[in-house]
């Protein structure tokens, strides 16, 4: 059963829908939409939409139910939790904690941190990794500078670490921006927390969706990730990681599901005995659908290995640098140059040109969908554009004038089925 007649089948390794979508232009007539802008959210799989268009009618809310299709939803909803779990190689030990989206998985570490616990974190991060630790009061956060290569990411987070004291510490990193689409070097940057005690997090929002992601293997504690950029629909994410700290913590929303008995006290008050595994953290009734969709997407990469997938986004990423290399008004926007690895997203400004209005015109004229703005990474776009603070409002809200220097840039991505 299909719940999308429109879905079509393609060349590309993994067939997503929303492929054979035409569009009007202003300009006259019609084109096949170019949805170029995964890195903000993918097209979700046919293959995951027909698993849920399977399910959709069995479906129950999970754990509570003595019926068939509560216990078939419980059932499909933990072995949703061991195929992710499977998919990112997580230890024996590790919990895969189902949240609303890779910002909300790190508000979920951030609230389970240690009292005290230091975090780093570079500037160049995207605001769900920048921003939720200052949210406790009693976490310091060491926001790094803009390191402008690998080697200086790991020498700057090395010499950071150097000075801290014996607490508990954390660093927080992106496996690939959603600015460049550049690779940061995980393994190392884990090496060097581990080799000061601190603990490391992976933000893998833009890297899953592009490369395989090992948490043993690159030896990071925490990965986080969104089901709506690994080709799956909104609304649900994961943190997976180690259990230790998250089945110390306060859960993160009280409520039924998460505790495992509650009592009236003598003195009339409450006792509460909180699980003490994934659901400690997952009250309320979950997201059924959304895990069973991640978990299908999971799969489904899995299965088509991730081969075929980068050396696809290779290609197009050199066939749109090597077009955009010949106009001169364009500035390909790089931290680590022009050489660094990178998964297919990249950001562009084109010298004159306002470039909200640019991307308007491309969506509008071309039926291409790209994205403007400062990504969700103020800080590092304006590092990248050589801009002040006070020269940009909020996100997608540009202020410069055509034919003034650019204050944000335009993002073109790519993904699987593209
Ligand atoms: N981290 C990175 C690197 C991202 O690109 C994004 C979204 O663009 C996020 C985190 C936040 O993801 P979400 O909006 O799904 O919470």
């Amino acid at each position: 059963m299909s719940v999308c007649p429109s879905a079509v089948e393609t060349s590309a390794p993994l067939a997503v829908l929303g492929s054979d979508v035409t569009v009007p232009l202003v300009t006259g007539g019609e084109v096949t939409y170019a949805a170029l802008d995964y890195a903000a959210s993918a097209p979700a799989l046919r293959r995951v939409w027909d698993d849920v268009a399977a399910y959709a009618p069995y479906y129950g809310s999970v754990h509570r139910g003595a019926g068939y299709l509560s216990q078939l939803s419980t059932d499909l909803f933990e072995t949703s939790r061991k195929d992710v779990a499977a998919f990112l190689g997580c230890r024996e030990d590790d919990q895969v904690v189902f949240t609303r989206s890779t910002t909300d998985s790190l508000n979920l570490l951030a609230a389970a941190l240690p009292t005290g616990t230091e975090v780093f974190v570079f500037e160049t991060e995207h605001h769900a990794s920048l921003l939720p630790w200052e949210q406790r009061e009693d976490t310091r956060v060491t926001y790094l500078s803009a390191p402008r290569s690998s080697r200086e990411a790991v020498e700057t987070l090395e010499k950071a670490l150097a000075g801290r004291d014996g607490g508990p510490a954390l660093v927080c990193v992106t496996g690939a921006s959603n600015v460049t689409g550049e690779l940061w070097p995980v393994r190392e940057l884990a090496a060097a927390a581990h080799a000061r005690g601190a603990r490391i997090v992976l933000d893998a929002a833009q890297l899953a969706p592009h490369h395989p992601v090992d948490i043993a293997e690159a030896d990071v504690d925490w990965v986080a990730f969104s089901g709506h950029k690994l080709y799956a629909p909104f609304g649900a994410g994961v943190l997976a990681g180690r259990a230790d700290w998250l089945r110390e913590a306060r859960p993160y929303l009280a409520g039924g599901g998460a505790s495992r008995k509650v009592a009236r006290r003598d003195d009339g008050g409450v006792d509460v005995e909180w699980h003490t595994t994934a659901a400690r953290h997952e009250a309320g009734s979950p997201n059924v659908i959304g895990v069973y969709a991640i978990a299908s997407a999971c799969r489904a990469l899995s299965e088509a290995g991730f081969d075929g997938l980068v050396a696809r986004e290779r290609q197009l990423i050199a066939t749109v640098r090597e077009g955009l290399a010949e106009v001169p008004e364009v500035r390909l926007l790089s931290l680590f140059g022009d050489d660094a690895p990178r998964v297919g997203v990249l950001s562009f400004v084109v010298e004159g040109w306002n470039s909200s209005h640019f991307a308007a015109a491309l969506s509008a004229e071309y039926g291409i969908g790209v994205r403007d703005g400062l990504f969700c990474a103020h800080p590092l776009v304006r590092t990248l554009l050589g801009s002040e603070p006070g020269d940009q409002g909020e996100c997608g809200a540009p202020e410069a004038a055509p034919g003034e220097r650019s204050l944000n840039a335009i993002r073109v991505s790519f993904g699987a089925g593209t």
